[in-house]
């Protein structure tokens, strides 16, 4: 399983190698190098940011086939985001690179940035701005999530009027048919991709139909959320997540957030345990008994069943990142067949171990396979490589599965491949996209 998701990761690559292929492909043609180096540069970094941008666009589909390629929906959005970074620094030396080839032909780079009178070009200058416009709002730190979404959202006209550049301005794509070809299939999938997220995702996605049954403070800022399905229940396993919007409260917003799922599948209920972290979350604890709410989902790769065959395993835990493995933990406590597991619930602080007693009472009667130690860091400092070491003895044949803060997650990753774990070994869930 996790190695041939390793070898699916690969399938990024291939677009883009395609792209650069036809490319050199169509200069074989009578007059295909009659350009200069600066001109080659900036017809390969468009070509190859383009199809970035489609792929890019691709994965912010939410579908299901795609976020399995790349490890789930987390991962695929941290991809998502490194190819924007990546597209975005290649589709402005695109124009930069040209600045070269004017001057040695002689003519005024400033040209470059303004209007002609030849319309594919006017298309392209547009969608250069447009870029750096949205981009320059999205980077901006002040901004609340759901407006830096609402601004993400419009990047894909940008990436419609570059295809239409790139389609219609005078070079190899439109001279070679196979290249042209390759373009238009990413003009077309990245579109879609594009149109079905920003105006279809919300009413075509699969969703359910849960009501609040209750909704509990657990102190230390962590509340439950329990809700009974009003229709079909939904089906998960063992660590998904979902995102999930409450209707017809006038005090919670109706946007989409991503929780992981905290109980496990047999119930009928569904829980989710969230800490407030800001606006929308602190607004999530007026919701009411009886409010709608709607469940799209599930989603996500961190799950057990995916780590099925690795019968020995240490579940990181730091603070909220408790809950999927809570969900993995009344699994696994169900199923008659229990891993050897340790859970390291880190927290900060003796009392921040809200889920300490629920823990105890699912251990109990599995002792001998399942292992819980709770990390305070306040007394123990911060949760390392080395601390798992000592209480772990030989990491080898273990697999590792994280999830808590960043921070916390790659010191104990690179501690634990610096001690010669593989790092096929070592999984994680981040809770955030960006
Ligand atoms: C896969 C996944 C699983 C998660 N599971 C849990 C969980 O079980 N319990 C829990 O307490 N938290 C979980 N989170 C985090 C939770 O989604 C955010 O804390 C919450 O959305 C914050 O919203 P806010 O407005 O309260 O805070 P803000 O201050 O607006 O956001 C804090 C950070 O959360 C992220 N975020 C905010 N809104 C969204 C959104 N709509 N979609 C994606 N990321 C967002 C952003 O990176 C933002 O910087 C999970 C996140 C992900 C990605």
């Amino acid at each position: 399983m996790r190695k041939k998701r390793s070898v699916l990761q690969y399938a990024i690559y291939l677009p883009t190698l395609m792209m650069v292929g036809l490319w050199l492909a169509s200069k074989s043609r009578p007059g295909g190098w009659d350009v200069t180096v600066p001109q080659a540069l900036t017809q390969v970094t468009a070509l190859v940011a383009l199809n970035l941008f489609g792929i890019l666009l691709l994965i912010a589909s939410r579908s299901r086939s795609i976020e399995r390629i790349y490890g789930g929906l987390d991962k695929s959005y941290r991809l998502h985001g490194q190819l924007g970074r990546v597209g975005f620094i290649l589709m402005v030396l695109h124009p930069l690179l040209l600045i070269p080839h004017y001057l040695m032909t002689g003519k005024n780079p400033v040209d470059l940035f303004w209007f002609t009178d030849f319309w594919p070009r006017n298309v392209g200058i547009v969608s250069f701005y447009l870029f750096i416009l949205l981009i320059a709002i999205t980077l901006y730190r002040k901004l609340e999530y759901q407006q830096w979404l609402t601004t993400h959202k419009f990047l894909g006209i940008p990436f419609v009027l570059a295809c239409i550049h790139t389609l219609n301005a005078n070079s190899d794509v439109k001279a070679y048919e196979p290249l042209r070809d390759w373009v238009v299939f990413w003009f077309i999938v990245g579109t879609l991709a594009w149109l079905y997220k920003t105006l279809f995702y919300e009413k075509t996605a699969k969703k359910y139909r849960y009501a609040v049954a209750a909704l509990e403070g657990k102190g230390r800022g962590i509340w439950e959320l329990r809700l009974r399905p009003t229709g079909a229940r939904m089906n998960f396993e063992p660590g998904e997540f979902a995102f999930i919007s409450v209707r017809g409260n006038p005090a919670v917003p109706t946007e989409l957030h991503p929780f992981s799922i905290s109980s496990d599948p047999v119930r009928h209920q569904v829980r989710f345990s969230f800490r407030e972290a800001g606006d929308f979350t602190r607004k999530l604890t007026q919701t009411q008994e009886g409010d709608e709410v709607i469940i799209y989902g599930p989603y996500g790769e961190f799950t057990s069943f995916n780590f099925d065959a690795s019968k020995r395993q240490v579940w990181i835990a730091g603070g909220i990142g408790i809950t999927p493995f809570l969900s993995m933990l009344s699994h696994e406590s169900l199923n008659g067949d229990p891993k050897h597991v340790t859970l390291i619930y880190g927290v900060k602080s003796k009392e921040d171990a809200v889920y300490a007693d629920e823990i105890d009472s699912l251990v109990a009667g599995h002792e001998d396979e399942i292992r819980v130690i709770q990390h305070c860091s306040d007394d123990q400092g911060f949760l390392t490589a080395d601390f798992l070491a000592q209480e772990l003895g030989d990491l080898n044949g273990t697999l590792f599965l994280m999830c808590g803060p960043p921070i916390m997650m790659n010191g104990i990753k690179k501690g634990l491949i610096a001690r010669g774990v593989s790092p096929d070994q070592i999984d994680f869930e981040e809770f955030n996209f960006v």
